[in-house]
């Protein structure tokens, strides 16, 4: 710990191993922090924008060997196929499986809302991560009275160990769906969307329909232990994206270790709306070489041309570095909106051009390399 008067402080720990450096300033006026980490060697600076005995503040600073401890599970067999299960259970015959959990994740300020939905299906319907379940909601079919309802599909947001490490849950993230009469911009509740309001609305112990697993697109190719994963999410298209990164960062599995880079573009309205933040935000602290993650705030923050930030803006404004990735072999990963995608495919097409490069060839390159995976709804 120093006190002191200093223009400038810096810290410098030896070459070798990783570091953690945990900072708190206090009297914070007047310094910026320039924190320069994670290189072999790190050093830390601190400077006073003026010097002068005004600027006397006290600066704490310990520099720690990082310890990121990952959950140890104990393998499921599901390591050893080769192949991801596939509807075990159809619509006519669903698994009927317990809610543990529902969880708001959303701030007061997000427009709308989106639960955490954690579900017990006691070992019984196992997945692979970017797989989605079916949902058959209770009730008649409107269309066809004494039937059912439809399947609807979730992405699965956990690990195929599920949020308990133990392989017998999957946690769902959904967003309810609330109609708005456009003349009068009231709610009518007799229009909202059946399945995601009977999730949201369900408590722990109740019993939920469940078909699944299903989808191969948004497999993660494990094939490549240091490969590129591009995931660029809007809302709930974060979801596999959230089993990807738990995967990776969180779960210690002998037989998967990742050692590439994950890079992950979250598109919400507004900072109340992100989701999984807080998860996020410790693997971008723990993994910062193999980890990178950028927010894309719409209502909140402003794209170069003074307009609202999506998601395109932000692979914009990376985009020499996606498109070297890509040349390298990364694989990009697109889930959220349907709308989504003409922006994002716009944007890339520009990019493309102004970088002498057929947007429809790398497209088709992308596709038959297998490195280019939507799924969009
Ligand atoms: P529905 O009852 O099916 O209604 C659909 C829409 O129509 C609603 O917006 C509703 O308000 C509106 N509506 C209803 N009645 C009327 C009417 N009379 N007039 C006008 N409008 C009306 N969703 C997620 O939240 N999270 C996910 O992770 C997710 N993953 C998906 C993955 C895949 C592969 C797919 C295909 C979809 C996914 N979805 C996901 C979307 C999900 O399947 C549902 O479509 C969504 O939850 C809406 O279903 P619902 O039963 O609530 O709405």
């Amino acid at each position: 710990m120093s006190h002191s008067a200093l223009s400038q402080v810096s810290v410098t720990v030896p070459v070798g191993g990783d570091y953690s450096v945990r900072k708190s300033v206090f009297k914070t006026n007047n310094i910026s922090f320039h924190d320069k980490s994670w290189a072999p060697m790190v050093t830390l600076d601190l400077k006073t924008k003026s010097g002068g005995p005004r600027d006397r503040h006290i600066v704490c600073m310990s520099v720690q060997q990082a310890s990121v401890p990952k959950v140890a599970v104990s393998p499921l067999e599901l390591e050893n196929a080769n192949e991801p299960p596939l509807n075990l259970y159809k619509p006519k015959e669903p698994y009927t499986a317990t809610i543990v959990s529902v969880e708001r994740l959303v701030g007061p300020k997000a427009p709308g809302e989106t639960c955490h939905i954690v579900i017990d299906h006691g070992g019984n319907v196992p997945y692979w991560e970017g797989q989605s379940y079916g949902v058959i909601p209770p009730g008649e079919n409107p269309k066809k009275p004494g039937s059912p309802h439809n399947v609807r599909l979730y992405s699965i947001a956990s690990t195929r160990y599920g949020d308990f490490f133990d392989g017998k849950t999957a946690s769902l993230c959904v967003r309810r769906a609330v109609y708005y009469d456009p003349e009068t911009g009231n709610e009518d509740p007799s229009k909202n969307g059946v399945c995601s309001n009977f999730l949201c609305n369900s408590k722990a112990g109740d019993k939920v329909q469940i078909t699944g697993p299903s989808g191969k697109i948004m497999l993660l190719p494990e094939d490549n232990p240091n490969a590129t994963h591009i995931m660029i999410a809007t809302g709930t298209g974060v979801a596999p994206f959230r089993g990807y990164l738990r995967r990776m960062f969180m779960e210690s599995v002998p037989t998967f270790k990742f050692g590439g880079l994950a890079w992950l573009f979250l598109g919400v309205a507004n900072s109340d709306s992100l989701l999984y933040d807080e998860e996020f935000t410790k693997y971008l602290k723990d993994y910062p070489d193999n980890f990178r993650y950028d927010r894309a705030l719409s209502r909140e923050q402003k794209n170069k041309s003074g307009g609202k930030m999506y998601v395109q803006d932000k692979i914009e404004e990376y985009s020499d570095e996606i498109f070297k990735l890509l040349d390298a072999g990364a694989h990009i990963y697109f889930c959220g909106l349907k709308g989504m995608m003409p922006g994002i495919q716009e944007t890339l097409k520009k990019v493309a051009e102004q970088r002498g490069e057929s947007w429809e060839e790398k497209l088709s390159q992308l596709k038959k390399n297998k490195q280019w995976h939507v799924e969009v709804y």
